[in-house]
């Protein structure tokens, strides 16, 4: 059984700053972590690992410092850790971010046969939630957006059974594999990494793949060139101002909404 999930390293903060002149994230002394969603993902992958056997292989596509993100991956479980990384790749959006990860994974299948991808459901620095969705069409695998837990898993038959969290609820779904999940943090806690694979993390290297090396990436499919989205504009909105507010407990109920309307109306919103 194999097992494949991408991570993404991202700044340790929900209050990301931008700079103003290029329009992208200030990084510089912001602290890295692995993507929280991502982390759950690992753990999912090395707790079927434990019931199933096989291996767990992780990749990320980012900067040089990202090594450090798939070495906490290692310490976790993961046996093999993978940065695709190149100044080639930069400034991607998902459409190119999903290309060079679904490549990356063609590559993997073509060693030898992947049952499952795992990727988180979302960044929480782009927050798009796009590109494991992208890789799942892009490799025509099932996607399961929004995994909370895996039912059942038959590597034998090839089919698994996963809840998936909707507005309405939990869907139950059957899908074959290999199968791409998208997760949430439910589908697996994260527990301490236990002491053999900290000295293993320490003693391990990630392999480097560069735009050219051991997989030729189309040069117009990643980075800018690849990147259809243009960022208009990227600025750290202002805080937002508290709203009015209304007692009813000191003017009684009628009286409070009629000050409310009033209130809403001299605002200029129409209702
Ligand atoms: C503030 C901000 C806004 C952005 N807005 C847009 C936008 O509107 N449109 C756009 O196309 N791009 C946007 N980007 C760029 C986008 O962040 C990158 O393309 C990024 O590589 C993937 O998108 P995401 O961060 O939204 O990831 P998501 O799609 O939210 O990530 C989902 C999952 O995919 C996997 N994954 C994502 N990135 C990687 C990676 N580099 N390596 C390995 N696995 C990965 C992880 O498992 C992750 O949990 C934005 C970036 C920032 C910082």
């Amino acid at each position: 059984m194999h097992t494949v999930v991408a991570i993404k390293q991202v700044p340790d903060t929900s209050n990301v700053r931008i700079n103003p002149e290029t329009g992208t994230l200030i990084r510089e002394g912001v602290p890295a972590i692995v993507n929280p969603y991502d982390a759950h993902a690992v753990e999912l992958a090395v707790r079927l690992k434990e019931k199933f056997g096989g291996t767990v292989t992780v990749i990320s596509m980012g900067p040089p410092k990202a090594a450090e993100a798939l070495s906490e991956c290692v310490e976790q479980g993961a046996d093999r850790a993978i940065l695709i990384t190149d100044r080639k790749f930069s400034a991607a959006d998902t459409l190119a971010t999903s290309y060079v990860l679904a490549r990356t994974i063609e590559a993997l299948q073509a060693e030898g046969p992947v049952d499952l991808l795992l990727f988180g459901k979302q960044a929480i620095d782009g927050d798009t939630a796009q590109v494991g969705p992208g890789v799942a069409t892009r490799l025509g695998v099932p996607l399961i957006s929004y995994a909370v837990a895996v039912e059942s898993f038959d590597p034998a038959a090839r089919t698994a059974v996963v809840h998936r969290q909707t507005e309405r609820g939990i869907e139950v779904l059957q899908t074959r594999l290999p199968a791409l999940l998208t997760v949430e943090k439910d589908v697996a806690p994260v527990s301490r990494a236990p002491l053999p694979n900290l000295i293993r993390a320490a003693r391990y290297t990630p392999e480097t793949w560069t735009a050219s090396a051991p997989v030729p990436f189309d040069p117009a499919k990643i980075g800018i060139k690849g990147s259809p989205t243009i960022v208009g504009k990227a600025y750290t909105p202002p805080p937002k101002k508290a709203g009015g507010q209304v007692s009813v407990a000191e003017k009684g109920a009628p009286a409070a909404v009629a000050e409310a309307l009033a209130k809403i109306k001299a605002a200029g919103v129409g209702l």
